[in-house]
């Protein structure tokens, strides 16, 4: 007759043990950090437990592109500094 063995449980892929105090803590799958029931200490989750990210939503807008008019702007800006370097770089040439 042969026993079965191993009768130690392998640990479980969702139990968390806790760094403080040593005692499994099934991981509740949610967030990164879960706090030990037994003695409140935190206890990271290991990456690999950690839920999957939820996949975002996203919902077009139809608008004008908001950049376009920034691009716009941001040119007149350069275009005015350019004008301005030029005139003071000329005005001390011309000293
Ligand atoms: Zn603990």
């Amino acid at each position: 007759m042969t026993a079965p063995r191993g009768r130690g449980a392998p640990p479980s892929p969702h139990t968390l043990k806790c760094p403080s105090c040593g005692a499994p803590n099934l991981y509740n799958g949610q967030g990164k950090m879960q706090a030990c029931s037994y003695c409140g200490a935190e206890i990271a989750v290991p990456p690999q437990m950690w839920p999957p990210p939820v996949a975002p939503t996203f919902t077009p807008i139809p608008q004008a592109k908001p950049w376009l008019g920034l691009l716009g702007c941001a040119m007149m800006i350069v275009m005015a500094l350019l004008v301005i370097i030029a005139t003071i770089v000329l005005s001390n040439l011309s000293q």
